[in-house]
């Protein structure tokens, strides 16, 4: 795997903004499992800023990520590979916010698949109500990623790990030139190896109809799914 790639994090866990999910519309599927799960991404994002929310990245306490203007013209104009943009609805009107700018959910649309074959995963639950799997999990995050079945995006996520947002030494230099605030960059290969359980929940709420197909068309998802 090749050693470019890392992870994208909030520079600062406390503080991450709050999420407004009352002006927000879910679809949602019944579940046996978990009473309810989202088919999709909540729409409009709507999140609370405060006056000392700095940085031209945001992330929610859900690991929504929020752009400046500044940060979506950027990468808009460098051609970044993998994201798209939606406006976020910024709340808490009764307290006069620093920012006058809008804010922009940062949606990742690239996909690199099922975790790659050889990765210690297996069923933990299945739901025959809404078809939605949880995953039991002993592997390294890196050791996931099959570069066979990355798509040319600079940013990316692995199933069942759409909160692993990774990204390639481009997006990097592009984010680290213009000095963009607010993400860290973490080396694959740095970060902690993975222990217990994925509930991911529904791939419509994360995934592209594209990248769904391809998860389901993915021999390693396949294998996965029926030795439950
Ligand atoms: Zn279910």
């Amino acid at each position: 795997m090749g050693a470019e790639l890392c992870e994208i994090k909030p520079t600062s866990w406390e503080r991450r903004i709050d999420r407004d999910d009352a002006l927000a519309e879910f679809d949602s599927k019944p579940c046996d499992v978990w009473v309810s799960l989202p088919t999709s991404m909540p729409s409009p994002l709507a999140v609370r800023t405060r006056p000392r929310d700095r940085g031209d990245f945001l992330w929610t306490q859900y690991s929504d990520i929020v752009v400046t203007d500044r940060a979506r013209q950027l990468l808009e104009q460098e051609h970044v590979k993998g994201v798209e943009f939606r406006p976020a609805l910024v709340a808490l009107p009764h307290m006069p916010s620093t920012r006058s700018a809008p804010l922009w959910q940062l949606v990742v649309t690239g996909f690199g698949g099922f975790a790659a074959s050889g990765t210690n995963i297996s069923v933990r639950e299945s739901c025959r109500t809404c078809g939605v799997f949880s995953y039991t999990v002993d592997a390294r995050f890196a050791d996931m990623i099959d570069e066979k079945k990355l798509d040319g995006t600079d940013l990316f996520i692995v199933w069942p790990y759409p909160l692993y947002v990774v990204v390639t030494e481009r997006f990097r230099e592009v984010v680290s030139n213009a000095g963009l605030t607010g993400v860290a960059f973490e080396s694959l290969h740095h970060v902690e190896p993975i222990s217990g359980s994925a509930s991911p929940g529904l791939p419509s709420r994360w995934l592209s109809a594209a990248a769904q197909t391809r998860l389901l068309q993915d021999p390693d998802y396949q294998k996965v799914i029926s030795s439950t």
